[in-house]
C-alpha cells in the first residue's frame, strides 16, 4: 500500500505537470471505488470539476488533496486515496488508456488526469474546502509527520497511552499520519526499538528516537521517489528506488545490518514484520 512517501511521489509528479487549463470533459469507469461511508459513490461529486482551473497540488498522510477552482468560482478540493494498488498521473490525450483506469479528467490543453487503480480500493471525491477538510478522513488524521513541528512529544502525546504493540500503533493514522507497514517496521528498527513492545511502555527518550527515525526514514523514502513493491508505480509508471535502502523490511533470514544476526519475521494483527531481536530486545517491565 502507498505510505507517505509514495503519495508524496505522486503529488510532485501531479504538481509538476503544471497544468493551469480548465477541465472540459469528464469520465468514469462503471466500477465501484474505495467503500465505506465516506466514499460512496453517490457523494463522489466529480461533476463538479467540470469547468474547474486545477491550482496547488497538496498532501496530507496518505491523500492527496487538489486545490481547483471552480467553474463558479468557489474553491473545491478533489480527494485522492491510493488505497491499496491506485496510481494517478498526468497523460497526453492521445496516449492509451490502460487496463483499470477509473477516472479521466481532462483538460483544455489536451491533457489528462488519469487515475489507475486495478484492486480498486483507492477512491476519489470532491468537495468544498470546507467539506473536505473539516470531515472524515481528512480532518480525523493525527499530526503531519514531517512538519516542523513534530517530535518526540507530539508522538508521545498521540501514543504514549496505547498498549497496543509498538509497530500496530503505529499505524494509526489517527495518531500518525501517512505511516504504513514498512515505515512502521524500518523506523522501529532504526530506533532500535521492538515493534511488539507495548506503546505504553516508551520512555520520553525513546519516544524521541523513534520521531527522528520516523523522519529519517520517510525523509529517505521521499527522496528515492518511494519504495516499489508489488502495486506501486508512480505517475507514468516510474518505479521508487527506496525498496534498495529498506534496511529490514522484506530481508526477514538476512543479517541485520547492523549486527549480523539473522533478522525475524513477526506477525502482529495479522501483518508481517521483520526485526532485529539483537539490536531490538524485548521490554522488560521493571
Ligand atoms: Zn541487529
Amino acid at each position: 500500500m502507498p505510505e507517505l512517501p509514495e503519495v508524496e511521489s505522486v503529488r510532485r509528479g501531479l504538481a509538476r505537470a503544471r497544468l493551469k487549463t480548465p477541465v472540459v470533459k469528464l469520465w468514469r469507469s462503471s466500477f465501484n471505488l474505495r467503500t465505506g461511508k465516506n466514499w460512496l459513490r453517490k457523494h463522489e461529486g466529480l461533476e463538479q470539476l467540470r469547468g474547474a482551473t486545477p491550482g496547488p497540488v497538496r498532501r496530507r498522510g496518505k491523500y492527496i488533496l487538489w486545490h481547483m477552482q471552480g467553474a463558479d468560482e468557489g474553491e473545491l478540493v478533489l480527494l485522492i486515496h491510493l488505497g491499496m494498488s491506485g496510481r494517478c498521473g498526468v497523460a497526453r490525450a492521445d496516449q492509451p488508456i490502460v487496463d483499470h483506469t477509473h477516472f479521466i479528467a481532462t483538460f483544455a490543453d489536451d491533457r489528462q488526469l488519469r487515475f489507475v487503480d486495478p484492486r480498486r480500493f483507492g477512491g476519489l471525491k470532491v468537495g468544498t474546502r470546507e467539506t473536505i477538510y473539516e470531515r472524515e478522513p481528512v480532518a480525523a488524521l493525527g499530526p503531519e509527520p514531517l512538519s516542523e513541528d513534530f517530535d518526540g512529544a507530539v508522538l508521545e502525546a498521540a501514543l504514549g497511552k496505547s498498549k497496543r504493540a509498538l509497530r500496530d500503533a503505529l499505524l494509526d493514522q489517527r495518531a500518525v499520519a501517512g505511516i504504513g507497514n514498512i515505515y512502521a517496521v524500518e523506523a522501529c528498527f532504526e530506533a532500535r526499538l521492538n515493534p511488539l513492545r507495548p506503546a505504553a511502555s516508551l520512555s520520553r527518550r525513546s519516544w524521541s528516537k523513534l520521531a527522528d527515525a520516523l523522519v529519517l526514514v520517510l525523509e529517505r523514502g521521499v527522496r528515492n521517489g518511494g519504495t516499489t513493491l508489488k502495486d506501486f508505480r508512480n505517475v507514468v509508471g516510474e518505479v521508487g528506488r527506496n525498496q534498495d535502502d529498506l534496511r529490514v523490511y522484506g530481508r526477514g533470514g538476512e543479517p541485520c545490518p547492523r549486527c549480523g544476526r539473522r533478522l525475524a519475521d513477526f506477525v502482529s494483527q495479522n501483518r508481517s514484520g521483520v526485526m532485529c531481536t539483537r539490536c531490538q530486545p524485548k521490554f522488560r517491565a521493571r
